[in-house]
């Protein structure tokens, strides 16, 4: 097959990219390099089976192919709240883009790389698909979460509208190597400081929780939702396994052997103090389960940025 990745050249693009070129199958990646890097995919584009287009899902694009996975937006509040307009424009033009051509090529699959963000600061935990979220329209992430809850949006009207087989998978914290050391997301910041020595940077009082997801075992949740046949979601992919923020910081400097300390500053605005999803959809419909804990993760994470720091 012939697949388009958008956001190929971003943190999991690029791993997604990989897994489906390891596959066999041919890949399309497209991407405007906001936030992709050229190093992500310089050995991918050694191989045959990959190409690269340096394109903007923003204006339409045309491209013969079997599937399309639609990553492309900035994922880091850093990086989606630089130009919260253009943000909303990826999510919004960058769905419909996707969706009519999934619509011109007969009605291919085409899976949209949605968000635990849709969920806001939520009021019921964990998260299950079922739960409407919490999202203060007008704030600082709105652009982020309401771009991708009207993502979700369009999806399913298009699906209503035309019986376009789309796929909605609801991404939780993900982490792992090819994250860009500037990244500005939890786990990145931590690493790299932890590795210079410099103090870790908490924001809050660490309480807060996330639960962080292997980019592998991401990977493996969006081919199996791919791959499935006559199930939309949205499901939840992410790792259940619950940390506040401090007990994060306290592992990586455990594992670095860091001397740096903890300096504290404010929460930013919006930030959702508890994040943990229900996957028992994801069990059930895809038979997709999470396999490598925090602890192996981080080891991995943290060998990859020795690497490059
Ligand atoms: P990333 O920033 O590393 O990758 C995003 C990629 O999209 C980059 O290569 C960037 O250059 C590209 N891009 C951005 N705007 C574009 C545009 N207008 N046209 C073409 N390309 C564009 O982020 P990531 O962590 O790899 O996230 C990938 C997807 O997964 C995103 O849609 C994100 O919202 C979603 N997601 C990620 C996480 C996470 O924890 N990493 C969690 C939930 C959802
Ligand atoms: N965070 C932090 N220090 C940092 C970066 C992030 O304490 O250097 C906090 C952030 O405020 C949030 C959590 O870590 O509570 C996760 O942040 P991230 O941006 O990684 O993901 P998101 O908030 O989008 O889930």
């Amino acid at each position: 097959m012939r697949i388009l990745v958008t956001g190929g050249a971003g943190f999991i693009g690029s791993h997604l990219c990989k897994y489906l070129l390891d596959q066999g199958e041919k890949v399309v990646c497209l991407d405007n390099f906001f936030t992709g890097q050229a190093k992500n995919i310089e050995l991918l584009l050694k191989n045959k089976n990959f190409s690269l287009l340096k394109l903007d899902v923003t204006e339409p694009f045309e491209i013969k192919v079997d599937q399309i996975y639609n990553l492309a937006c900035p994922a880091s509040p850093v990086h989606y709240q630089k130009n919260p307009v253009q943000t909303v424009r990826t999510n919004v033009l960058g769905a419909i883009h996707c969706l009519e051509l999934s619509k011109k090529l007969g009605g291919i699959k085409v899976l949209q790389a949605s968000t635990s963000e849709v969920y806001g600061d939520p009021i019921v935990h964990p998260q299950r698909e079922d739960y409407n979220g919490n999202v203060n329209p007008i704030g600082p992430r709105a652009c982020y979460d309401e771009g991708k809850r009207c993502a979700e949006t369009l999806f399913f009207d298009y699906f209503r509208e035309g019986a376009i087989p789309i796929k909605v998978v609801r991404i939780f914290n993900t982490y792992g190597p090819n994250m860009a050391m500037n990244d500005g997301r939890v786990v990145s910041n931590f690493i790299v400081q932890a590795l210079r020595g410099e103090d870790i940077t908490m924001y809050g009082n660490g309480s807060q929780t996330r639960s962080f997801c292997y980019v592998t075992d991401l990977v493996r949740g969006l081919v199996a939702m791919m791959d499935s046949d006559g199930f939309t979601g949205p499901v939840n992919i992410g790792n259940p396994g619950e940390f506040s923020i401090r007990e994060l910081a306290e592992k990586i400097i455990s594992i670095t052997k860091s001397k740096g300390k903890i300096i504290f500053s404010p929460l930013p605005a919006d930030d959702p103090k508890q994040r943990k999803p229900d996957i028992a959809l994801a069990k059930k419909c895809l038979g997709w389960s999470p396999e490598i804990n925090l602890d192996e993760g981080l080891i991995k994470t943290i060998a990859y940025f020795k690497t490059i720091l």
